[in-house]
């Protein structure tokens, strides 16, 4: 299949007229026959023929999770039932315009679906043996082709219900088969065209059949000139939004051009033309660090989404996913295998912008920092060379790589270790906010000598009351316990055990739903909201004492409830580090460990009030808790640029700025650099 968002506006349409023209002019043909003979078995083809196809984009619909599929289906259906009472009232021209008008919208369908189901050669075959199949059916009753037109859709469904986890943000209209990359189908659909008007209408009909077919082919033919003469960057219309549209709504990206790249050599193109145009370049996949990014205005934006699979390697233990994934994604895949990856607390999350600035994982104090799991990086540099990056192949720039804060490149895929993690205990536990220090100072007891099988977070949230959310959330602020457990140093069920039986006596929860879980459920854990209303929020490393100081905890947790005293903000949270995240292991990327025993984060919904309240609340929290600091941040969490602060010493700075000093001499990929990773930017 085409990779629709690449192509110029105006070579989608004409790409989209021609297939319509040439399967019209099929649709034609099938209407007429399905008409001639006899009117009462016509008649029962079309009900049949309209009532499988609606079928099939309703179930199909079902099972996506494109937006706007909605519309899509409802003109898909008008079209099949306004065929069927033309088919009725006899009016075959009409009818068989309709119905193949009709088809196309399920094939389009079908194929738009296959592609979210990660298989667009198989979308792209499917959707041409379909056309085929019409074709070659057109002297036989409409319900065949039905029945193939049914299987294309169902085969779509069966993929997309085997593939879980969010799918592309915004709907696309998937662009057809271009005829011009099946050339023998084109031909054979063709002769089969002419031949059938040659035997049914004669002359007249051939010549009407012909002059559609030439339209079409030129259409085609000029759509395609002009899709290979258009630059794949654009400054305007659908594809520069879809490849601007972010998950984090604090923000609306508006670069000098964008594109969605779909494959190594589309990068390399996207590179070539932003260098041309005179513009830098930045990079994402998911929009969850959007609020992050610099001014835009002097850039090209390449949203990266590889075209490729997910694979895992269960003997060696090791997957690879290419850049444009999310967590949830990966984790079914892995778990087929009784293993899991040191992924975060949201299965929206990118992979790569996550092991990119290390990852603070949901299993974190026993993985360690995420980015440690990272095997390989494959990477396009300004140069346009792509290189597999990894301990053999420069050491220096795979460190680097491993939260060094960007701008060295557009990775295309990386290479995790996954982990088996035996049984996993997860859950939350709610209490009001009365029981807040009975509990969080038992927590932080608790934590100074928790094992490294577990990690959580304790939380204040202030939640309005959304739909959906459990009425202990929503109805007045309360104290939240979440975590997850595996098999480590002690076992996950002892693990999990321990530290709810001493919660629990601290006090009664409100909502309590730990469970022997599957990996899946790991990632909705903390309740992550699938989207993200403007906001601002701030991140810290505190503690600078070993984690195991139990006087450090108990400082640091009677401030944070002091400072969460102010209900404005949505969301105060500590999480706990400590276990593996102290500990650098050898070979470690440049954040290989985490400088502070919690990661304290708080997030503020600007809402009416606006940036300055949600600020000055967050930021009275802060002085409460700011003589923990550490000085340091874990970059992912550190997602605001008017809020620098390092992520790793002074010297690492200067050494990870002369490799990217050495792979970008030009400074094209500048506007990546988070802040606080480059000497220049704090
Ligand atoms: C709801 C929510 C929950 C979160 N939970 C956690 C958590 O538990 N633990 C944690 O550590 N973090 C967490 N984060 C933070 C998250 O990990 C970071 O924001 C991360 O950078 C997001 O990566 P992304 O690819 O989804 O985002 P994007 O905004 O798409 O990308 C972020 C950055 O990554 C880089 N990047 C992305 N793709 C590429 C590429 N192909 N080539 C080169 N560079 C690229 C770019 O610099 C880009 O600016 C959370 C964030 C949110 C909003």
């Amino acid at each position: 299949m085409p990779s629709s968002p690449t192509l110029g506006r105006a070579a989608r349409v004409s790409s989209v007229a021609a297939s319509l023209l040439t399967i019209g002019a099929i649709g034609v043909a099938v209407g007429a026959v399905a008409a001639a003979p006899l009117a009462g078995a016509a008649v029962a083809d079309a009900v049949g023929a309209a009532l499988g196809s609606a079928l099939a984009l309703v179930q199909g619909a079902n099972v996506s999770a494109r937006r706007g599929r909605r519309r899509f289906v409802l003109v898909g259906l008008v079209l099949l039932g306004a065929a069927t009472l033309a088919h009725a009232a006899a009016v075959p021209f009409l009818a068989g315009l309709l119905l193949g008008l009709g088809a196309v919208i399920a094939v389009m369908a079908a194929t738009g679906w296959l592609a979210d189901a990660g298989l667009p050669t198989f979308a792209a075959a499917a959707s041409a043996l379909a056309i085929l199949a019409a074709a070659s059916v057109v002297a036989a009753p409409v319900l065949v082709a039905t029945v193939v037109l049914l299987a294309a859709a169902a085969v779509a469904a069966i993929s997309i219900d085997t593939v879980s986890g969010p799918r592309t943000p915004v709907f696309v209209l998937p662009a057809p088969p271009r005829l011009s990359e099946h050339p023998v189908a084109a031909l054979v659909l063709a002769a089969l065209v002419a031949s059938f008007a040659w035997r049914s209408g004669g002359v007249f009909a051939l010549l009407i059949v012909l002059a559609v077919l030439a339209a079409s082919a030129g259409i085609g033919c000029a759509a395609g000139r002009r899709s290979l003469a258009s630059a794949p960057l654009t400054s305007s219309g659908r594809a520069y939004h879809a490849a601007s549209a972010v998950f984090d709504a604090t923000v609306a990206l508006r670069p000098a051009a964008a594109t969605t790249v779909r494959s190594v050599e589309e990068v390399r193109e996207a590179i070539d033309t932003a260098r041309a145009r005179g513009l830098g370049v930045a990079m994402h996949s998911t929009g969850h660090a959007a609020a992050g990014l610099a001014d835009l205005s002097g850039s090209a934006l390449l949203k990266v989404a590889i075209d490729e699979p997910i694979t895992v390697d269960a003997i060696r233990r090791t997957v690879r996913i290419p850049a444009g994934r999310a967590w949830g994604e990966v984790v079914p895949l892995v778990a087929a295998h009784g293993l899991t990856v040191p992924h975060g607390s949201s299965a929206l999350v990118g992979v790569v912008g996550y092991l990119s600035r290390g990852g603070l994982s949901a299993y974190g104090r026993h993985t360690g920092v995420a980015a440690n799991a990272i095997e390989s990086i494959e990477i396009v540099t300004a140069d346009g060379e792509h290189r597999r990056v990894d301990r053999e192949n420069d050491p220096q720039l795979f460190w680097a790589l491993r939260g060094g804060g960007g701008g060295f490149g557009v990775i295309t895929a990386v290479t995790v270790r996954a982990f088996a993690p035996g049984e996993i205990v997860t859950g939350t536990t709610v209490w009001e906010l009365s029981d807040a220090e009975a509990v969080a100072h038992e927590w932080a007891r608790w934590s100074a000598e928790a094992p490294s099988a577990i990690t959580t977070s304790l939380r204040v949230l202030s939640i309005p009351p959304l739909p959906g959310m459990p009425f202990p959330l929503s109805r007045r602020p309360v104290l939240v316990v979440d975590g997850t457990a595996v098999d480590g140093d002690v076992t996950a069920r002892d693990a999990a055990g321990t530290l709810l039986a001493r919660l629990r006596s601290a006090a009664t929860p409100r909502l309590d739903t730990w469970r022997v879980a599957d990996p899946a459920e790991v990632a909705h854990t903390h309740m992550d909201a699938p989207f993200a209303p403007a906001h601002s929020s701030a991140h810290a490393l505190v503690g600078a004492a070993a984690p195991s100081d139990a006087d450090q905890a108990h400082g640091i947790v009677a401030d944070f409830l002091r400072a969460t005293a102010d209900s404005a903000v949505l969301i105060s949270e500590l999480r706990q580090l400590g276990g593996a995240l102290a500990e650098r292991p050898e070979g470690a990327g440049v954040v290989g460990h985490y400088r502070g025993a919690f990661g304290w984060l708080n997030l503020a919904l600007r809402g009416k009030p606006g940036r300055e309240v949600a600020e000055a609340a967050i930021d009275a929290q802060w002085e409460q808790v700011r003589r923990w600091e550490t000085g340091y941040t874990a970059p992912t969490l550190a997602a605001e640029r008017h809020r620098p602060a390092r992520s790793f010493p002074e010297g690492d700075i200067a050494a990870v700025d002369a490799v990217r000093a050495r792979v970008d001499a030009e400074g094209l990929f500048r506007v990546d650099v988070s802040p606080g990773a480059h000497s220049g930017l704090v």
